[in-house]
């Protein structure tokens, strides 16, 4: 597991809150969660990034960097990306250390590789997580939802090792040798892409005379109320955005500038849905939903009194 080096914690009115964010790839942590990472960060929040795979088998995305000196060192070239963001974003960075699964075409699909990041036990993933939470200690986690967020292998992996992980870490019978328990209070999922933003966007650029990207996909879109409904929190971070599109610029091979990504006006995301949003799914303290924030019910000066120990 390789370590990076610490970015240095900005000095805010919520230093000594630590939040930590799960991610299968590179990249996963720029286009999900990034401009609230950028906000918690600009607050003097502590935020560390755990990267679980290399994404050493991604596909080049953006058509300018589809050359065969970057896919011959595509692996290297993705961790001078990941480099890159983890500096616009602020934040810490570690790799989990396993190999991405692939996207597996065909039908039927063929076998995942051998040794990738979907086939290792649940166990040793999970050791290798429990020990960064107990290192590092947040108060909050984000993962991804049971369906991974969208099917890839490594994304409903990495749910089911943060899942896990979330609840081991405070458990002293669980992995004795990967460090002091440590129970996070705060468990969240990512929902960036419900019906009712996809959907407003949309409208939006209608409205402004523009040409929307979501057309298909929301003539195929098959509503789910139930799931609509588990959105609890939505931050705002509007001001945030172009930290956000700085970063996934970064990712340089997965990101066309041109592309999907930048479809949609900043000034029009920002007016029609300037939050990013979560599920609360677990949590060890009293908070009443809808919320606004990760950290809503857990208070700085209550902590100081439990947590001692000067934080790594
Ligand atoms: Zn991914």
């Amino acid at each position: 597991m390789a370590q990076s080096p610490q970015h240095p914690r900005q000095p805010g009115p919520r230093a000594g809150l630590r939040l930590m964010h799960v991610h299968a790839h590179p990249d996963d942590e720029s286009s999900k969660g990034a401009a609230s990472t950028a906000k918690y960060v600009a607050e003097g929040v502590d935020v560390h990034v755990v990267t679980c795979t290399g994404g050493e088998r991604g596909s080049i995305l953006n058509p300018r960097m589809d050359r065969p000196d970057v896919l011959a060192n595509i692996t290297e070239i993705r961790r001078q990306e990941m480099e890159r963001a983890r500096d616009i974003l602020g934040v810490r960075q570690d790799w989990l250390g396993f190999v991405d699964s692939g996207w597996p075409e065909g039908d039927p699909k063929p076998p995942l590789p051998e040794g990738c990041f979907a086939l290792v036990p649940l166990e040793e993933a999970t050791e290798r997580l429990v020990r960064l939470i107990r290192d590092f200690r947040p108060h909050v986690v984000t993962t991804y939802d049971e369906r991974g967020g969208y099917p890839h292998p490594d994304h409903i992996r990495c749910h089911e090792v943060s899942v896990a992980a979330f609840e081991a870490a405070g458990d002293p019978e669980r992995f004795p040798d990967a460090g002091e328990p440590w129970q996070p209070l705060k468990l969240y999922y990512h929902h960036g892409w419900s019906w009712a933003k996809i959907s407003s966007l949309h409208q939006a650029m209608l409205d402004h005379g523009l040409e929307s990207p979501y057309a298909d996909r929301l003539k195929d879109w098959e509503r789910e109320p139930e799931w609509e409904e588990r959105l609890t929190t939505r931050v705002p971070c509007g001001d945030y955005f172009g930290v956000r599109d700085q970063a996934l610029l970064a990712h340089a091979t997965q990101i066309d500038p041109d592309g999907f990504w930048f479809a949609i006006p900043r000034e029009i995301q920002t007016s029609v849905w300037p939050t990013e949003d979560y599920e609360l799914v677990v949590s060890h303290v009293e908070s009443t939903t809808p919320e606004d924030d990760l950290f809503a019910g857990i208070e700085l000066d209550r902590l100081a009194e439990t947590d001692t120990r000067e934080s790594a």
